[in-house]
């Protein structure tokens, strides 16, 4: 097996690839396999933290169109990433894999809080972290959160999951003749306005120099092929 290209990540998973086919909550048969996925990455020797989204649940943004005011929809929004990081430690704890849920908010009876010295801790104890939550914070997303995180927690690069291999310069769902890059710099990805990951998740790793890594999460395996260096994905960096 090939030596890691990372000592330590953080993984960005949506909310809404947990749901699976159905579109909403969350497809067990999919949260198992993410977690085998997550627990053969670790197996390859690099420390994983998760920043798991809420779409599948609750987005903020949706809820305040309907009546409820932003800032309470967005607080909905992060508690349904709570919601979603304890269904992933407990499918990673039945295949034997310890993980720890670290929430961004003080919900003692959960889960432990999010401190830089607990997630410190529990990684270098060979635990899969799972951050919920967001960034506690209304008006943010989960994708700023794993750049936040990652820089908070001296991870080497963000391996953001998606449902497409990179970052095109349109939809290549909808427009056949969207173009793939391999590499781009921070300032390439905001000024392009790309919709993969938003301006203020690019602006913090321009900031802290972390490295953006937008893969598929599609096929089985992928996250630990990008770990190899093998796999197939934009790498925003520099
Ligand atoms: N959210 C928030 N602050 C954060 C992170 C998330 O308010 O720091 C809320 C926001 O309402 C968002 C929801 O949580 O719509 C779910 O997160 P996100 O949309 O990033 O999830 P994903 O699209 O990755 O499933």
């Amino acid at each position: 097996m090939a030596e890691p290209l990372y000592r330590r990540v953080v993984v960005k998973l949506s909310g809404e690839y947990l749901a699976g086919s159905q579109g909403f909550g969350l497809d067990p048969a999919t949260v198992d396999r993410i977690a085998d996925d997550l627990i053969a990455a670790r197996e390859m020797g690099t420390e994983i933290a998760v920043v798991v989204g809420g779409g599948n649940i609750v987005r903020g943004v949706e809820v305040s169109a309907r009546g409820v005011s932003r800032p309470t929809g967005d607080t909905m929004g992060m508690l349904a990433t709570v919601m979603n990081c304890l269904a992933l430690e407990a499918a990673i704890e039945r295949k034997g894999t310890p993980a720890r849920t670290l929430s961004a908010f003080v919900m003692p009876e959960i889960c432990e809080l999010f401190t830089r010295s607990a997630a410190h801790k529990y990684l270098a104890e060979g635990r899969i972290v799972l951050l919920g939550g967001g960034t506690g914070n209304p008006f943010f997303t989960t994708d700023t959160t794993a750049v936040l995180r990652a820089a908070e927690i001296d991870a080497q690069a963000v391996l953001k999951a998606t449902n497409v291999d990179g970052v095109y310069n349109a939809d290549p769902k909808k427009d056949p003749s969207a173009k793939r890059f391999d590499r781009l710099s921070h300032s390439q990805a905001i000024e392009g306005g790309y919709k993969v990951m938003d301006a203020t998740a690019f602006a913090l790793a321009r900031e802290t120099s972390l490295p953006i890594i937008v893969f598929s999460i599609a096929e089985p395996g992928s996250i630990g092929a990008i770990l190899e260096g093998q796999g197939r994905g934009t790498v925003v960096a520099g």
